[in-house]
């Protein structure tokens, strides 16, 4: 509570208000100087009213206005207008249910209009305000119950006032000056207000090459401190060969490939650090025991690190296989003995393969010997977590493994501290999973059909929902909690529901019985997102699928399709929007994750890829990201500069990095 009184510091805003604010997530200056507008209205330069557009912004110059008008229309309502004109033509504007408003309408010209057009029935000007100056471009903020947007615009400014004389500049000049980039508080302060266009640009591109080079720098400064680093130089020879003999499949080419990377890798006496890119599905575990078998041979431990329990135990029942007595999981719910007793393997040795989820980086553990760390599903997992696990000894050998894909130009940048190896295309046998798209009024029918399926052929199925509850603001969504009971309540077949509200022990379960196929349909939120491998499970149903990204539903239908049979997923939506209904469309057409990372690119912004925040990119850098490449490779170039600059040039901008990725690990948060 103390950060947020400092919010009253600023004129205007008093106690009350604070509530408001803190919904929205703020409680500092900083906070509110930081919080950055959804879009802004371009009063900039005044429109003449026969050259206004619909449905856009306008500021009208008022060279006659007529007499103000109230009256009750048949509706009830109360309507209050009044006509513009400039030399090109005439305008209504109008006010439902605001009689007062004519008090504040000026009775002389010589002033603006400001409004959004409507020409659906004739020119009017909705939402309109009367300004003696052009107010320039106007910031549109998220709101909340409680705040406008005049409240929350002379917030910021006033927090802007306030704290803006501490913000320090992060770049030498020259190189501001090379890039062509204004000040960082000028950024800060014009992202706000804007006097046009131009200098709007200018200070998005600043604030987003202002992330872009903060996270490079890091990961520069990463990749140059491991270099200096002397790593575990392994015995390969002969291992290809045993490690086979366990594998229970022959591997595809495309794995081939990697493990040659890997034992190459953990061969030489530099430290590895590798990025395996590979669809849903591709058989990335595998390449995962690889390394941890080489590992155990040369007698290193070795940890795979998984974003959940679910996975983790999946991985378990590998390691067990592989390691025997000496494999281990680690989690967050075990009892204290146990855990200590994992613990002091580890420390002592006798444990060499071990598996769990974040609980595994939380400081508490030592390990013996560390040579490998392998980190599962990796876009769940930030710069932050990168580094602390590089901590735990000298200098492991490193491997992030994710079904992700991403398109190179932006892994160049996110990853730009790691090697990169594509495990392309599917082990054999796999059939594409088919795809469709049904319509509401089929939904009934589909069940039946899945139904009769699952009794026929004793198939399991999917049914993830976007969220766990009924919520009143989206009555169109629906909810595991409600799919479960009608499900239950109408099918003859055994549905079961997981979610993550549910305790560890709970889920895991759930999904050992669905593991066991003694569950046919298992209704569940996107807890079951990453990883899970129940070839038996081929059908997935995705309720309300346009709440979701594509990449997301890509990865989510790889749930299916993992045995021999035809597997198939059915996206269900009762949205009528045409841009959700054609992004759906696509997934129906094809199977490439990487042209479906492509297309998420393109219609909602790297942001809900990969996990933008967990990079610490704020959605307005990332918005600028996607349309600007160009300006991210700038900013990796110059951090790559500075870093070869001498010290006092890199220091302001590394310091910032520092504070941003070292915060403790408690506000990461993990699925
Ligand atoms: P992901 O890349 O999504 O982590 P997994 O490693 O879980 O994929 O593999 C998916 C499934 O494919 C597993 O059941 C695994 O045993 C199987 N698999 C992996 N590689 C092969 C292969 N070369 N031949 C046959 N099956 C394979
Ligand atoms: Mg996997």
């Amino acid at each position: 509570m103390e950060k947020t009184s400092e919010l009253t510091k600023i004129k205007g805003i008093g106690p009350g208000r604070i509530k408001h604010f803190a919904r929205l997530g703020l409680f500092s200056l900083q906070d509110l100087a930081s919080f950055l507008p959804r879009s802004y209205l371009d009063y900039s330069k005044p429109v003449k009213i026969e050259a206004a557009e619909d449905g856009e912004p306008a500021a009208i110059e008022v060279r006659f206005i007529g007499p103000v008008k109230t009256f009750r229309a048949k509706s009830g309502l109360t309507i209050t207008t009044v006509s513009i004109s400039d030399e090109t033509g005439n305008i209504t504007a109008s006010w439902f249910n605001q009689p007062y408003i004519a008090r504040s309408i000026p009775s002389e010209p010589g002033c603006y209009a400001l409004g959004t057009v409507d020409k659906r029935t004739g020119a009017r000007l909705l939402r309109t305000s009367f300004s003696k100056e052009l107010p320039g471009i106007l910031p549109v903020y998220p709101l909340t119950s409680g705040l406008t947007q005049s409240v929350m615009r002379s917030a910021v400014r006033g927090a802007l006032e306030l704290c803006l004389d501490e913000v320090e500049e992060t770049l030498p000049e020259e190189i501001r000056a090379e890039y062509g980039l204004v000040p960082l508080k000028t950024a800060m302060e014009t992202v706000h207000f804007p006097k046009n266009a131009e200098e709007l640009a200018a200070a998005r591109r600043r604030l987003a090459f202002e992330d872009a080079a903060v996270l490079t720098i890091v990961l520069e400064k990463l990749r140059r401190d491991r270099k200096g680093q002397k790593g575990i130089a392994f015995n390969t020879a002969g291992l290809l060969d045993e490690f086979l003999e366990l594998l229970p499949f022959e591997p595809t080419a495309a794995q081939y490939s990697v493990m040659n990377e890997i034992a190459l890798d953990m061969a030489s006496n530099q430290p590895m650090s590798r990025l395996i890119q590979g669809d849903v599905g591709s058989g990335k575990t595998a390449l995962a025991l690889y390394a941890m078998f080489i590992a155990a041979k040369n007698g290193a431990q070795s940890v795979l690190m998984a974003p959940t329990e679910i996975l983790a135990e999946q991985h378990f029942t590998l390691l067990k296989r592989f390691f025997g007595e000496r494999a281990a999981i680690l989690k967050g719910n075990m009892s204290a003995p146990v855990k200590r007793e994992v613990i002091s393997g580890i420390a002592d040795g006798s444990i060499i393969a071990v598996t769990g989820t974040h609980a595994l980086i939380e400081g508490k553990v030592e390990f013996q010997k560390l040579g490998v760390v392998i980190t599962d599903e990796q876009h769940r997992f930030g710069v932050r977590q990168r580094a602390e696990i590089g901590k735990k000894a000298e200098s492991p050998d490193t491997i992030i493994m994710s079904a992700t894909p991403i398109p190179r130009t932006l892994s160049l940048i996110l990853y730009g501290d790691l090697d990169v190896s594509l495990v392309k295309g599917m082990p054999p046998g796999r059939k594409p999973i088919a795809t469709r798209l049904v319509p509401s009024e089929k939904r009934i029918a589909m069940y039946r059909y899945i139904e009769e399926q699952i009794k026929k052929e004793r198939t399991q199925a999917y049914v993830v929902c976007p969220m766990i509850e009924e919520n009143e603001d989206l009555e169109r969504v629906r909810s595991a909690e409600a799919v479960f009971d009608e499900l239950k309540e109408n099918l003859s077949v055994r549905v079961a529901l997981v979610h993550g509200k549910l305790k560890s022990a709970e889920k895991e379960a759930v999904m050992d019985e669905f593991r066991r196929g003694e569950i046919d349909i298992l209704v569940s939120t996107t807890v079951i997102e990453v990883g899970v491998d129940v070839p038996n499970a081929c059908t997935m149903v995705i309720e309300s699928a346009e709440r979701f990204g594509l990449a997301q539903l890509h990865q989510l239908r790889g749930r299916v399709g993992r045995g021999q049979r035809q597997s198939e997923c059915y996206l269900l939506t009762e949205s009528r929007s045409k841009s959700a209904v054609s992004r759906l469309k696509f997934l129906t057409e094809t199977n490439d994750g990487f042209k479906i990372a492509e297309k998420d690119l393109e219609t909602r912004g790297p942001g809900e890829l990969i996990g933008m925040r967990q990079h610490g990119i704020s959605e307005f850098g990332a918005a600028a990201l996607a349309s600007d490449i160009e300006t991210l490779k700038q900013a990796r170039e110059c951090a790559e500069k500075l870093l070869c600059m001498p010290e006092e040039k890199s220091e302001k901008l590394l310091k910032k990095a520092m504070r941003k990725y070292n915060r403790s690990l408690e506000d990461i948060v993990i699925n």
